[in-house]
């Protein structure tokens, strides 16, 4: 029996059948995908139940196909109307941003070749685009001469390669001990890291990860803008020392995810280097501000780290997933290769083929690069400039409508493009605002806690949002604060 799935190709090849189906299946994904879009808000609200609901009815793995039409309607049915709209400007819940236009055809790029970067007969100008990149990336971030760079999934594995990089650096320049052989040295116990009481949790799972645990990870508390107290961790790494503990790295987040808020590299290096300590700045979210040149200065000089995390899925609005570890050394990336006779010989690197698996956690890896290669040209550095400078100054001018409003309460001034702030009251009603801006107003924001209390957040990566649409989301907290009560 013929099935509707006989009649679609399986690729897109040489052949004119294959061409027109290719163009047909995507002209009809993105009428779909625009016909979908009929209003301006975030979310349509359906609610956990609805949802669980429409997946309950579908069949997920039939015996026989439904065929390409079936499942497009389907699709039109239960999943383009219920996504949430990450370009509307009621979306502001965390960093998570819209995808430029140009990377969109960037993503259907890639996965049309879907090359890989693991080796160089498996992604020929794909490698050489990524070497390209991470080299220009080395340049912004002034990295110096011998650094080097791989891209990520994001900032979560881009944190894991660096804590990586710094302990099998420590126990091989320090300890005299090779991690990458022996795993990890009789002492490891007294290996610790230290990094800000608001610094981002893949800390924790990483140190778990590296054998090191939790208890590893030193928690170095913050002044009252957020930001690391450095004579706090001086302080810290006096007594561990003098205990006979051994730290070995110190992270500073430059931009930290609820608040945005940037520890200090230009004295961290000083310390670091008076202890001989590795230096990683976690800048997932900050890395964009490097575009600015009216607010580069917020995040200090990154190039005095040793590694730095950059992430492009959220200020740089590329598409999810998409970010770098950058190192000062690139001898470091030695910790990571391996060399497999089926996929990466030696003497096919020797005569010049790059293999990037040599500097990656992941084999298997997308050619996110095309992303960043191609929005870096199509918009320019004033192009990034000028959407991220948009996004401080609306952090700037919403802390300063809240500050003047004796409603509501400001955690801290905002450096970045986060603001932190809570309508005066119980949390209870705060989180009750919340959750009516996301079910009954297409609204989208954030909530976290701040010294112990409820606050609400606004992350603001979308350019688009206004002072006009800031102000009126403001009087619509305020006006439902006043019915909860
Ligand atoms: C988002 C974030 C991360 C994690 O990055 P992913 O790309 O989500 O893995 C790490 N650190 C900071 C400071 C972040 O804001």
């Amino acid at each position: 029996m013929s099935t509707h799935t006989d009649k679609l190709p399986y690729f897109l090849g040489f052949d004119a059948r294959s061409k027109d189906a290719y163009r047909s299946i995507i002209d009809q994904t993105v009428q779909a995908v625009t016909d979908s879009v009929t209003d301006t808000g975030a979310y349509k609200g359906a609610s956990v139940e609805e949802l669980q609901n429409l997946m309950e009815a579908a069949t997920i793995l039939p015996q026989q196909g439904c065929g390409w039409e079936a499942v497009l309607d389907e699709v039109k049915r239960t999943i383009l109307p219920n996504f949430l709209r990450t370009w509307s400007t009621n979306y502001m819940a965390h960093l998570h941003s819209p995808a430029l236009l140009e990377s969109i055809a960037s993503e259907l790029i890639l996965s049309t070749f879907n090359q890989s970067m693991d080796s160089w007969d498996q992604s020929p100008i794909a490698t050489e685009v990524e070497v390209a990149v991470v080299s220009e990336l080395c340049k912004l971030y002034r990295l110096g001469d011998d650094a080097d760079g791989v891209f990520t999934s994001g900032g979560s594995q881009s944190n894991l390669s660096a804590l990586t990089f710094a302990r099998d650096w420590y126990c091989n320049t320090v300890l005299g001990h090779d991690v990458k052989k022996k795993g990890l040295p009789s002492c490891y116990q007294k290996l610790r890291l230290y990094t800000s009481e608001v610094s981002h949790f893949s800390m924790e799972k990483s140190a778990h990860l590296l054998g090191l645990g939790y208890d590893a990870v030193r928690k170095v508390p913050v002044d009252n803008l957020c930001r690391m107290d450095v004579n706090a961790l001086k302080a810290m790494l006096a007594e561990d020392t003098e205990q006979g503990l051994l730290p070995f790295c110190v992270v500073a987040t430059i931009g930290t995810t609820d608040y945005g808020s940037v520890d200090p590299v230009d004295t961290l290096r000083e310390l670091c280097d008076r202890y001989n300590i590795y230096l990683h700045a976690d800048a997932a979210y900050g890395s964009g501000v490097q575009m600015s040149s009216t607010y580069q200065d917020r995040l200090g000089n990154l190039g005095l780290c040793d590694s730095i995390t950059v992430d492009f899925h959220k200020m740089f609005l590329l598409p999810i997933s998409c970010g770098a570890i950058l190192i000062k050394d690139r001898s470091l990336f030695e910790v990571f290769t391996l060399h497999a006779d089926y996929l990466n010989r030696e003497e096919d690197e020797e005569a010049g083929y790059t293999n990037l698996v040599g500097k990656s956690l992941q084999t298997t890896r997308r050619f996110d690069a095309l992303k960043v290669w191609m929005a870096f040209q199509c918009r320019g550095k004033d192009g990034f400039a000028s959407i991220i400078d948009t996004c401080i100054e609306n952090a700037a001018y919403l802390a300063q409508a809240i500050s003047s409003n004796d409603r509501f309460e400001l955690a801290i001034a905002p450096e970045l493009s986060s603001v932190v702030f809570r309508l005066k009251g119980s949390c209870e009603k705060n989180k009750q605002v919340r959750r009516e801006l996301l079910h009954h107003h297409q609204v989208v924001i954030g909530q976290t806690v701040y010294q112990g209390r409820t606050y609400l957040k606004f992350t603001l990566l979308n350019p688009m949002v206004t002072h006009q649409h800031l102000d009126e989301l403001l009087v619509l907290i305020e006006k439902l604060g006043n019915l909860i009560q």
